[in-house]
This record gives structure tokens, sequence and C-alpha cells, in this order.
């Protein structure tokens, strides 16, 4: 069986067209901010193309740059003015953060109507409650292409590699909600090759470059990679061996190509949907 490669670039393109047709009928233009402490390579680099799709899709973007020394409260301070800040209707604070700064105590002070990132307890407690409040861009990205692919969720067996915040709890509960029968694995997980080989759908979040083999999959399973690892010689690779997953797999995300580009495209369609709410 060959898999059918699930395209990411092309559905996000289609969503970055949507979402800028919809910003550009509003009577006002969105405006997103995004927050980069310090000077990681890989974060300047997610913040720029962040910026980037934010203006081509009619978006106001704003980049506010602090130092790696920034304290908490200077940061804290930075946020406060963004949540009063009527000019702007999405916040997003780029981690990871520089040791002095508790990751928790700042996301707890986003202003929930403004996180586009959908991390503020507010938000992951709607989702969790099965309401609707800003959901986390990967999985919302991963369940759309989902969506795109006609992969049907209602009664699946659907397991979730991945525990984080970020990415493995929301997708959790978004294929609950969308009817999905869930396993959540993480690293104590006993025999995990055997509690994805009963999966209809396997989400890998997990980090590790190429986890999860071909053997490990139910033949005609769909495999959501949201993995990103470089290998020592500079390439990119998923969670998922990809040559021998879409050898048994009936669908299969790329990396890259995949979810990555889903999750930006993701933050637009939230910023739009945050300024309309918080004008109504
Ligand atoms: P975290 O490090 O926060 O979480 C990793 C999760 O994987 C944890 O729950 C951990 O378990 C679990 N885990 C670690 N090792 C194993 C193992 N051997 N077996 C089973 N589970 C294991 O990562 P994130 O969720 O932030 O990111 C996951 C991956 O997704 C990364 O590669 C990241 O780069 C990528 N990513 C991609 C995005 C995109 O746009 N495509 C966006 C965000 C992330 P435990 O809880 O027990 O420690």
């Amino acid at each position: 069986m060959s898999a059918t490669v699930i395209d990411g670039k092309a559905v996000a393109a289609a969503l970055r067209a949507t979402v800028a047709a919809r910003a550009a009928e509003l009577a006002f233009q969105p405006g997103l901010a995004v927050v980069l402490v310090g000077d990681d390579p890989a974060s300047a680099v997610y913040v720029r193309s962040k910026d980037r799709a934010a203006s081509a899709s009619g978006i106001a973007a704003r980049t506010i740059r602090l130092p790696a020394a920034t304290s908490q409260a200077e940061l804290l301070g930075v946020v406060r003015q963004l949540n009063d800040d009527p000019a702007i209707d999405g916040i997003l604070v780029q981690m990871p953060l520089p040791p002095q700064i508790d990751t928790a105590v700042v996301i707890d002070a986003i202003d929930p109507a403004k996180d586009v990132d959908g991390l503020h307890p507010v938000n992951a407690g709607l989702l969790a409650s099965g309401r609707s409040g800003l959901v986390p861009c990967t999985p919302s990205g991963a369940m759309k292409l989902l969506a795109h692919a006609g992969v049907p969720l209602s009664g699946a067996r659907a397991i979730v590699l991945g525990r984080s915040v970020l990415v493995g709890r929301p997708m959790a509960a978004l294929l609950t909600a969308a009817d999905a029968t869930v396993t959540l694995a993480h690293s104590r997980t006993r025999d995990l090759p055997g509690e994805c080989r009963r999966a209809d759908i396997v989400v890998a979040a997990v980090g590790r470059a190429r986890m999860v083999g071909g053997e490990w999959l139910k033949p005609g399973a769909v495999v959501i990679d949201v993995g990103i690892n470089r290998l020592p010689d500079g390439r990119l690779v998923g969670d998922a061996d990809y040559e021998s997953c879409a050898a048994v797999a009936g669908a299969i995300t790329p990396v890259p190509g995949g979810v990555g580009p889903m999750t930006i495209a993701c933050l637009l369609e939230n910023t739009v949907l945050a300024a309309v709410r918080r004008r109504r």
C-alpha cells in the first residue's frame, strides 16, 4: 500500500486566502502582536514568518523584540499594555522564554480574548469542556488536515503521542469532541507500538526523530506527524519514519510541508476570529 500524501502547504494556502478575504470584509484591520524575548535563531525565524504571513493576509502585524535579559516584571508590563491596546486583537508570546521568566505566569497574564495561541487556562478549560474559545493553532491545523483528507472521525480509534499543553492535550480534546475514541500516550505509556497498532489515526507529537515505524501501524491508518526534528546532517524529519509509515498507512502528512504550514494559517484565522468576537 502507498499512502496518500496530505499536502499541508496547499491546505494552508487555501486557509490563508479565506482568512485574507474575511479580513478584507471587516470595517477595521485586525491587529496581531508577536513578542519575542531574546535571540534564539529558530524563534526569530518563526516570528519573521508569522509577521510576513499576517501582513500578507491583511492583518496589522507588530513584532516586539525584547532583550534576553528582560525580567518577568518587564515582560508582564508589555503584555498588559497589549491587553489594553484597542488596536491589538491577538497576542502571541513566542516560546521558549529565557529561564528567568515563568512561562505559566506570562500565559496567565494574556487577556483570554486576545490569546490567539489558545494557551490561557480559560481557553484550555473551554476546549476541555467542549465549548468554543480560541483553540491552539497546531492541533487546530491537524484537525483541518484530517477534515481535508476526508478521514472519518466519529467512532474512530485515535492515539495521540505526547501530552503537552501546546499540542497533545488539545489535540486529544479536539478528537474527543469529534467523537473519536482517544488514547493519550506519553513517555510512561506501556507498549506504545501495540497501542498504536490498534489506532485508525496516529497523531505523533513527541519530538523524537522517526520514532514511529511502519511496523507500529495498522494497515490503512492515518498518520498526522506533528514532530519537527533536525538531524545532525541538517535535514528536518518528523516523529514518524516517513518511508516505512507511508508503505503501510492510508494517508500521511510529510515533514516539512504537513502540519507546520497549518500552524501559522490557524494563527491568522484565530486573530481574525478574536478581532470579530472582541468587537461584537
Ligand atoms: P513537548 O516536549 O512539550 O512534549 C513531548 C511529549 O512527548 C511529552 O508529553 C512526553 O511525555 C512525550 N514523549 C517524550 N518521549 C516519549 C516517548 N519515548 N514515548 C512516548 N511519548 C514520549 O513537545 P511539544 O508538544 O511542544 O512538541 C512535540 C513535537 O512537535 C516537537 O518535535 C515540536 O518541534 C513539534 N511541534 C511542531 C509544531 C508545528 O507547527 N508543526 C508546533 C509545535 C510543536 P511526558 O509528558 O511523559 O514527558
